[in-house]
């Protein structure tokens, strides 16, 4: 469980707190979608919740531990995974294969779990092949994997990640598509999903919208989607499956529900009334 009680912080020198009164709570195994336009908060948001930034004002616990205690800095961290923008920024062995132990040898574990768990991770995230290959000479959407598997080899209990599909091409940006929808469905963990891409809204079960520092929005996607007066505010547009619907339905097609994502289209076409298309 995280909790946000009260937060605000400011930088220093900053003229207005980059996030203000934030209270919200975040039940394990969530998958949370943070959003809103650039610069509304939402990478201070996620450098609150593993203590690389501690609030000016209020509390964030995760599991109950206070991130400005400096008692729990270690626990936090092992708690709260971080995947960056550019995973260039976080690789850092020669391996595919090292850079998956670096981090659990940090931590500690006995050899044997290290490969126990390697050897799972590669399976989970489609690594195999790339086990001997350097991590700095993979395309981005394979080093990307690479970072989450990293990190998820640490068994963090919420993987935090920051637009990690930003600067992927349109293949890298399936491929890591793929896993988080995956880790969205796995209540076992918390996922907190930074992102500006509509159509990745719908991998997560609950959006949040910062605006300014504020929480303007808290609720499902589907809720966030129909809101669609308040969206461009929000530096959103409709997910491209509620656009193709739109189409579909002036042309004729009885749709049933609202499908936010391309997965969702697909089984509303399959179920629409046979012969609704005249
Ligand atoms: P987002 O990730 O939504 O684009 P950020 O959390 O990065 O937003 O930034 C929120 C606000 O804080 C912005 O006004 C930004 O200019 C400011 N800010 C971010 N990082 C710093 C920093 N290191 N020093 C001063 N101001 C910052
Ligand atoms: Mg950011």
């Amino acid at each position: 469980m995280i909790e946000f009680t009260n937060v605000s912080f400011t930088y220093e020198e900053a003229a207005r707190p980059a996030l203000g009164e934030i209270d919200l709570s975040i039940a394990d195994g969530e998958a949370v979608a943070l959003v809103g336009a650039s610069g509304s908060g939402k990478t201070t948001f996620l450098r609150l919740l593993n203590a690389l930034l501690l609030p000016t004002d209020g509390r964030v616990t995760v599991d109950g531990l206070d991130t400005g205690d400096p008692v729990n800095l270690w626990e936090v961290r092992r708690r709260v995974g971080l995947i960056f923008q550019n995973p260039d920024n976080q690789l850092v062995s020669t391996t595919v294969e090292r850079e998956l132990a670096f981090g659990m040898e940090n931590l500690g574990l006995p050899s044997a779990e290290i490969g126990r768990r390697i050897a799972a991770v590669l399976v989970r995230l489609n690594l195999e092949h790339l086990r001997e290959r350097a991590p700095h000479r993979l395309s981005g959407g394979e080093k990307q994997r690479v970072a989450i598997a990293a990190v998820l080899a640490m068994r963090p209990v919420c993987l935090a990640l920051d637009e990690p599909t930003s600067l992927l091409d349109a293949r890298g940006r399936r491929e890591v598509w793929e896993i988080l929808g995956e880790l969205g469905r796995d209540e076992s963990r918390t996922v907190v999903h930074v992102t500006q891409f509509p159509d990745e809204i719908g991998l997560s079960t609950r959006a949040i919208v910062l605006d300014r520092g504020r929480v303007v929005f808290d609720g499902s996607p589907v809720e966030l989607f129909s809101r669609a007066e308040r969206l461009s505010e929000w530096g959103l547009t409709l997910p491209s499956a509620m656009v193709l619907s739109d189409r579909l339905r002036r042309a004729g097609l009885g749709l049933p529900g609202v499908a936010i994502t391309l997965d969702e289209l697909v089984d509303a076409i399959v179920a629409a009334p046979a012969g609704s298309l005249s």
